[in-house]
């Protein structure tokens, strides 16, 4: 009988791909997948540590998993932790969770296998380096060996998907190079590693082939892919490449790092058919003050000069962004300055986030830590703010006509749910449309539609 796993994939898109590439090598051992935790003979927690609240999660979901080793809950033999958390508390989660069976690294997914295996056979409290890998089950397909990561391109090798048939993120890199104060995530995953470009391609192929019809490019740093490996950035190029796969309607564009958005990429932003007129590009703050201490490379003036290049060179882009509120020595007049940018340049998606005190980054040990009650306090008084912004960039969208791929059908409200190239996947919500025949239209194709009103946050559109 196959042993059952059940995942559980946290965090952000990048460790999203990372929970496929588990789950692919996993279906090639032969395991089979389960989402009742007392059916599980071992549960992945694929751990998200980016800031406090993503700590928790993870530790939260850990400690459920754990409840199940009990006989009386289940069949639980081998609980184990992957992503993140492992590479920055990999010392004390055991200490701390003594449920946990086996820890596994950013660079050890392709191990996850033999892992589980090892910990099913009974053996118990390993680090990954502790395994002898001759004693590993073969694997079942090629996509499971060892190389899987690299050799994976194969058309023949089966794909794990946990977005949707019709749209996937294409990760093209990891780490970052980056010295941005805040973030601890360099530590975690290292130096910046493109993935070469013929991979990325067959990839995208592959997914085109499998009816995938929207790439979302990702990364920590999509703007530096190649640097490392081609000794230039080569982002433009590749878009464009990807965008001439025939099946793959669009291409979108998120993680860039507003220094290294070069001119060539807005011209392919704006003049590919295919490029989705899209950016994400967290700015984190506008003031001088903040993104000197952020070490963004970045300025008020600049940020500003670059939000109206995008503007003016991508007719009908909408920006998403994000913001960080009460990083160390941010001041009063620093909140209003951000506030002011907002309703300037009306950014069409905005998300703010409170400043997180991650240990080891540089900010941890700045002067000036901004108090909880004062971070909330001007989290509110943006929050508010922007929603203001937000309204009025609705309301100036009544009339105007999309083409929106189709998500879904909300039997409740008899109405599709659909993105156009406004819409990012995940983050960005969904566009309620009234169309003839609704809950017959197939999701994953494309149809026109009218923006006609929006409600609180909402917006609603006809078909056309
Ligand atoms: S660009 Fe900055 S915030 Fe983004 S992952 Fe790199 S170091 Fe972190």
């Amino acid at each position: 009988m196959a042993y059952k796993v059940m995942f559980i994939s946290l965090g952000c898109a990048k460790n999203l791909v990372d929970s496929e590439k588990m789950l692919e090598i996993l279906a090639g051992y032969g395991f089979e997948f389960t989402e009742a935790p007392s059916e599980a003979d071992a549960v992945v927690v694929n751990t998200c540590t980016f800031i406090d609240e993503a700590k928790s999660e993870s530790i939260e979901n850990i400690l459920e998993a754990a409840s199940f080793k009990k006989p009386e809950n289940g069949r639980l033999k081998a609980l184990i932790v992957a992503g993140c958390m492992v590479e920055r508390y990999k010392e004390t989660l055991y200490d701390e969770i003594p449920e946990i069976d086996a820890v596994v690294g950013l660079a050890s997914i392709q191990d996850i296998a033999a892992v589980i295996l090892w910990v099913l056979e009974g053996n118990k409290k390993i680090m990954l380096a502790d395994i002898p890998m001759v004693r590993v089950m073969r694997p079942k397909s090629k996509a499971a060996s060892a190389n899987y990561i690299e050799a994976n391109e194969e058309l023949s090798a089966p794909r794990f998907s946990l977005t949707p048939p019709f749209w996937s993120y294409l990760k093209i890199a990891d780490g970052c190079d980056n010295p941005c104060s805040f973030c601890v995530i360099p530590k975690i995953r290292g130096k910046f590693k493109s993935v070469p470009i013929d991979i990325l391609l067959s990839r995208a192929k592959r997914l085109a082939s499998d009816g995938v019809k929207e790439i979302n490019i990702i990364a920590q740093d999509s703007t530096n892919y190649g640097r490392d490996i081609y000794g230039k950035t080569r982002l433009a190029e590749l878009i464009e490449k990807i965008a001439d796969i025939d099946d793959i309607k669009w291409v979108r564009l998120l993680y860039t790092y507003p220094l290294h958005v070069t001119d060539q990429l807005i011209d392919v932003i704006a003049g590919n058919p295919k490029v989705c007129k899209y950016i994400d590009v967290p700015l984190q703050h506008v003031s001088d003050n903040l993104l000197g201490a952020m070490k963004r490379g970045m300025n008020y003036k600049k940020t500003a000069a670059f939000v109206e290049k995008l503007r003016e060179k991508i007719p009908g882009v909408c920006i998403r962004t994000s913001f960080i509120i009460g990083h160390p020595g941010e001041t009063e007049e620093d909140n209003d300055q951000l506030i002011e940018f907002l309703e300037k340049y009306k950014i069409e998606k905005a998300g703010f986030f409170r400043y997180s005190q991650e240990e080891g980054t540089p900010a941890a040990s700045y002067e000036k830590q901004v108090s909880e009650k004062v971070k909330m306090r001007r989290l509110k008084k943006v929050s508010v703010a922007y929603d203001r912004v937000l309204k009025d960039i609705n309301k100036s969208l009544i009339g105007k006509e999309f083409e929106y791929m189709i998500e879904d059908y909300d039997e409740e409200s008899g109405m599709l749910t659909a993105r156009s190239y406004r819409e990012a996947p995940d983050v960005d919500g969904y566009v309620s449309i009234a169309a003839e025949s609704a809950r017959y239209l197939v999701p994953g194709t494309f149809i026109n539609a009218k923006i006609v009103k929006t409600k609180k946050f909402e917006l609603y559109a006809e078909a056309v």
